[in-house]
This record gives C-alpha cells, structure tokens and sequence, in this order.
C-alpha cells in the first residue's frame, strides 16, 4: 500500500475508523525485531537514516520506470550462495545438516511460489500472487576458495542473543560473516525475548552484519522446529526485509497513515497473529478481498502465510539488483575445483519448464567429443540424475525425472576437461 491510497482510505472509510481488533493484539510478543534493530542502527549511525531515504528514493525512481513492464511471472531467476552459521549453546541448539536443508527448500518453494499451500490464497488475492526472481543454494566454494557444506558451526556460552549482532562476530561469541557481495549470510542461533529472527535492510553501503539472524527452533520444517513457527517462514519473511520489503502494515501502529513501498498491497492496521478466515477486514480496511494477512511479510502462523505479490517481488529484485548485484552473479555454489565452461559445449534444454520428461539436446555440440557425463542436480547439489553419453554431438538424450519435486535443477554436461551447466525448472 502506497501512502497516496493510504489517505484515500482514511477519507472514505470514516465509519471504520475505530479499530475493529479483527488482527493483532497488543498483548501478542512482537516476531521480528528488524524494526528495532533499525532503530538501534540508526542510532549508532545518524547517517543510515538520510541513506536509507536516498536509497528509497532511488529505488522508486527505478520501479516507477519499470511499473509498464511488469508482469506476474519474471523470467529470469537467480540463484543466491547461502551461508548457514549455526552458533549454539547446547546440543539441541545445533541443528541437523537435514534441518537446515529443509529450510532452503522452504526458501526455494517459497520464492518460486511453488509452495503446496498457494491453494489456500483468497479468490481475490490470486492474480496478485507471484514468484520471485531468487532461487537459493548453500555454497559450495568458502571464501577460502576451499569446498564447504555452507554450513559452519560454532558453540558459544551465549544463553540468548539480542539484536545486538554479537552473533554476528566471533569476536563476540558468534561468527564472522562471510563476504556479504558473494555469500547471503544466515545466522541460526538461541533468541532472547521470544523474537524470532530479525534482519538487516541492504543499503548503497555495504556492512559486514548484513543477512538475518533465526531462532534455532524456528529454521527449517524438520528437526527440533517449534509450532506454529514450523513451516520455516520466518526466513522467508526475514530475508524480505533482506531484499528490502516493509512489514504489509506499514509498520505505524495501527495508524492506516503509514506505507509499505508497495502498491498492490492491502492497507493494514496493524499485524496479524494465529490465521484469520478469508476475507478479514480491519479499522484500515473495508474493501470485498480485506487485509494480506496470508502474506509473507505479516506475523501470521507458518501454516497461514503462502505469498508475496507481484509488486513485491519486483521490488526485491530491483533492490537487490541495485544494491547488491554481486549476489546475483555469485558462483559460490559452483565446486571449486570446477572446471572451466567452454563454449563449444553448448547444449539446450527443453521444454522449460518441464512437468519432469526433459530433453538435452546436443545438436548444437561445436566439437567431437568420444564420450560426455551427464548430470542433474538440484538446488542443493543433490545428485538426481547421472549418465554417460558416447558419440553426443548430433544426439537428443531424454531423462525422465517425474519422481523429482518441483523446484530449480542444473543439467551439467562435462569430462575430464570441460563442463557447462544449464538450469531448468520442474513445474507441474
Ligand atoms: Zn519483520
């Protein structure tokens, strides 16, 4: 919601004016502690706040040239290195490789909207529903250049942490960031004070804390996850804020003055807690479709949350493509010891998307090769598929991969000397 509407709806909906109390209450523990993390921010930095207005500014300027040129499903799709830091006091704390990889899932369903529950959107909500532009990997390469998990561990004697970003520097019992141009850094830790994560908004300057911090027990949707945080859409909500989205109230305690940057989303009291019952209106809110409460960037339950809109999506994109382009062209999931990609292995790869029966098609192959691998992983580097094909130049090999899920996979071709690898998405 644009300020601009927000005044329209305050002069036409008088009779609303006293809040309904259909959403948030007062007695609820705030979630996310982004905006008081920002808050402190901007003290200890009385620049951040003119930086941050040049910032929207510019990021305006940018998404009302390319408002014409907006549609529903963006094309292209990047997928972004991920850093997993789990710093823990007790064995609990220090949750499983399975767990974290479940919450990159989640993150890959979620920004793809290949999430199941996408059912679940209001009638009046569909058209608005859209996948992003962000796809999600651990890294593969550490800024050593040296093969990692993208997962590092550390214990600490920190009972809980604040948003304080201590976890954020082994200095302080926590960990170091990993170059934040190539690496989303992702901090999973014990939480004081019922706040389940909090994030860091990008900005023209770069910092070393940026990236977001996730109660342990709130990451991921296996392992020690806690109802009703157990669907790992914190994480999903936390790196909004990432990519530069405001919470869908506009963050003015109930105002209805107050924006989220963001045109085609509902005018909002305040935050929503549990799941309410499509549609739910609210002091700030009279309208046939109500209030977003299933939206990403609200406080509703994991299992009630399924969207973000098309104007947010191009928000994130333009915004993380202004300020942290890096991001997008990061190779760190590629193997360090990787071999070059060579034009002369040009291959396709049809039809894309594919409901799981894709065909690699190396009629374009500018060279002879005796014998080529052929490998399909997923977005995690999980090995789908792996073959060989003899004499390929001139062939159409076909893989069946109707068992696989949805979801973002690579189609490596390669031998001892060359390798290029193309993506493509399963979607039925
Ligand atoms: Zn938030």
């Amino acid at each position: 919601m644009k300020r601009l509407l927000l005044l329209i709806a305050v002069f036409t909906s008088c009779s609303v004016l006293v809040k309904a109390q259909t959403s948030g209450t007062a007695t609820r523990p705030e979630k996310c502690g982004t905006m008081s993390h920002l808050d402190a921010m901007k003290l200890q930095n009385p620049g951040l706040e003119q930086q941050m207005a040049s910032d929207e500014a510019r990021l305006q300027n940018i998404m009302d040239q390319q408002a014409a040129s907006r549609t529903s499903s963006p094309s292209v799709v990047y997928t972004i290195p991920v850093v997993v830091h789990v710093v823990y006091r007790t064995t609990g704390q220090n949750i499983s490789n399975a767990q974290i990889q479940s919450q990159i899932d989640v993150l890959n369903e979620d920004y793809a909207k290949l999430n199941a529950d996408t059912v679940n959107i209001g009638s009046g909500f569909q058209a608005l529903a859209s996948s992003t532009q962000f796809q999600f990997c651990l890294a593969n390469t550490d800024p050593n250049g040296n093969l990692t998990t993208g997962i590092e561990r550390v214990q600490t004697t920190t009972t809980a942490f604040t948003q304080n970003d201590n976890v954020k520097h082994t200095s302080t019992g926590g960990l170091d960031a990993w170059d934040v141009n190539n690496y989303f850094n992702i901090w999973v830790c014990n939480m004081s004070g019922g706040i389940l994560g909090y994030a860091e908004f990008p900005a023209a300057t770069h910092t070393n804390t940026y990236g977001v911090v996730i109660q342990y027990n709130s990451f991921g949707r296996v392992g020690t996850v806690s109802a009703p945080y157990n669907l790992g859409r914190t994480a999903a909500h936390e790196i909004g804020h990432c990519f530069r989205l405001y919470h869908i109230w506009g963050d003015d305690g109930g105002s209805c003055s107050g924006t989220d940057y963001v045109a085609d989303t509902p005018n909002q009291a305040d935050m929503t807690y549990g799941c309410l019952n499509y549609p739910a209106n609210d002091a700030c809110n009279s309208t046939a479709s109500g209030i977003m409460f299933n939206n990403y960037m609200d406080y509703s339950d994991d299992d009630c949350l399924n969207m973000f809109t098309v104007n947010q999506a191009a928000r994130m994109y333009t915004a993380v493509n202004t300020m942290y382009n890096t991001l997008l062209h990061s190779t760190r999931c590629e193997s360090p010891n990787g071999v070059n990609e060579v034009n002369n292995l040009a291959f396709s790869v049809y039809p894309n998307p594919t409901d799981g029966i894709v065909n690699i098609d190396m009629f374009t192959l500018q060279q002879k090769f005796p014998k080529l691998n052929l490998r399909v992983t997923d977005v995690v580097g999980r090995v789908v598929s792996e073959t060989s094909v003899e004499n390929p130049s001139g062939r159409v090999e076909q893989l069946d991969l109707s068992n696989e899920a949805n979801g973002i996979y690579f189609v490596t071709l390669y031998n001892n000397e060359v390798s290029k690898t193309v993506k493509f998405t399963i979607a039925r």
